[in-house]
């Protein structure tokens, strides 16, 4: 008998061909987010469990799992040969202190010799003998008791499902450039982007002395925590300032942020292109703003030539944002009040439906090839 942490996968249970390639990246994953742990990691027909590891660091395993794509959930068991003797002992011996319960026993292995129906109610009657104070519940019980019988000799017995974070193995799904702000949305727009399995890079702006070096440090705080789902990740953090001011000095004021928006886009392209990155990522969301118009995105879509562009938080609520915002642990930072070098030389009137023309007539006021291949020459690069 011992104690061992179950894993169930999600989604790649649909993958056909290729289930491996998926399989074996979630593998990598869950032994890097392990390493340093002492335990063993075990596979068991579509399912993995961690076993011979120090009790106390239980709850921190789970933790660590909890944050791998891929995992849909982890339960907390203990596993005992799948004779008829050690599964009754065990189970007799379970402690319920109040309330109602079930039995729930799925046979993975036709060859013990007991229906699972049959086995349920024998095991329910062992718990009960034991526990006078509980009731049996099959329908809406408190506490369920599962006991699975897999097919290489072990049972798992187990009363708890924690739900993980669902969604596909990073690794498995191209790859994608985060323009990351210090704001709520765009660590929410990183995580949802990982979360369908691709690995991110990271890319900040600054204008440094307009924002501060705290602002800088918050963004690489929110990196570090995208990093617990995505694992390790490149972060550039590109100096905006030349950029910004040469736009106030020189162009229509209401095109402020428009402008500023697509030499960002500009520059998001370029550095994914130099470093084989094949997606760009934004935490725009339709109407939140005034550059977050159908006609903005328009404009800015119209500087990236060859990428895509995913928002995947386009259609959600504020509200709906701050809550994964809460769930993923990035709320807490993003709200500290430093300002992002978007609100820097902030117009009265912000241009609500630019035109393209419009914009690249104010464009051709700037040196836009100099000013992005100087702000290319000074970029930062930080390992997450
Ligand atoms: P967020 O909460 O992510 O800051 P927001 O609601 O403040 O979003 P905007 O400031 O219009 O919206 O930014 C829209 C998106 O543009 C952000 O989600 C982010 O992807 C990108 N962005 C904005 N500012 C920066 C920045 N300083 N560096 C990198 N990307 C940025
Ligand atoms: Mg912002």
């Amino acid at each position: 008998m011992q104690r061992v942490i179950i894993i169930r996968y999600g989604e790649i249970f649909l993958k056909g061909k290729n289930f491996s390639f998926f399989e074996n990246k979630l593998i990598d994953n869950i032994m890097s987010v392990l390493d340093g742990m002492e335990c063993n990691f075990n596979r068991l027909n579509k399912r993995f469990f961690i076993s011979d590891y120090e009790e106390r660091n239980e709850k921190k395993i789970i933790a660590a799992l909890k944050c791998v794509f891929g995992i849909h959930s982890i339960s907390p068991a203990i596993m005992v040969e799948s004779t008829e003797e050690s599964i009754n002992s065990y189970v007799s011996g379970l402690k319920i202190k109040s309330g109602s319960f079930r039995v729930s026993v799925n046979r993975a292995d036709k060859r013990f010799p007991i229906t699972s129906m049959e086995y349920g109610a024998k095991l329910g009657g062992l718990i009960l003998k034991n526990n006078p104070g509980i009731r049996v519940d099959l329908h809406n019980p408190d506490i369920e008791v599962c006991v699975d019988i897999r097919e290489n000799n072990s049972t798992f017995v187990y009363h708890e499902v924690i739900k993980a974070s669902g969604g596909m193995p990073v690794g498995t799904s191209g790859s994608g450039l985060l323009l990351l702000s210090g704001g709520i949305d765009s660590p929410v727009a990183g995580y949802m982007m990982a979360r369908r399995g691709m690995p991110i890079a990271a890319l900040h702006f600054h204008s440094y002395p307009y924002t501060s070096e705290d602002a800088k440090n918050k963004v690489i705080d929110l990196a570090k925590i995208i990093s617990k789902y995505t694992g390790h990740f490149r972060l550039y953090v590109c100096s905006f300032t030349e950029i910004q001011e040469s736009i106030h000095k020189h162009c229509n004021s209401e095109f402020m942020i428009t402008i500023m928006r697509r030499i960002m886009y500009r520059i998001a392209e370029r550095i994914a292109k130099d470093n084989h990155i094949g997606a760009i990522i934004t935490g725009e969301n339709l109407g939140q703003v005034a550059s977050q118009t159908v006609e903005s995105m328009t404009c800015t879509n119209d500087v990236v030539d060859d990428l895509p562009i995913f928002r995947p938080l386009i259609a959600f609520d504020k509200e709906d944002i701050t809550k994964i915002a809460m769930d993923i642990g990035s709320y807490e930072t993003s709200i500290l009040p430093y300002e992002d070098c978007c609100t820097v030389f902030l117009p009265k009137h912000p241009v609500i439906k630019p035109k393209i023309e419009k914009c690249v007539k104010e464009e051709s006021k700037l040196d836009i090839g100099g000013l992005i291949t100087s702000a290319m020459q000074n970029l930062e690069i930080i390992d997450i």
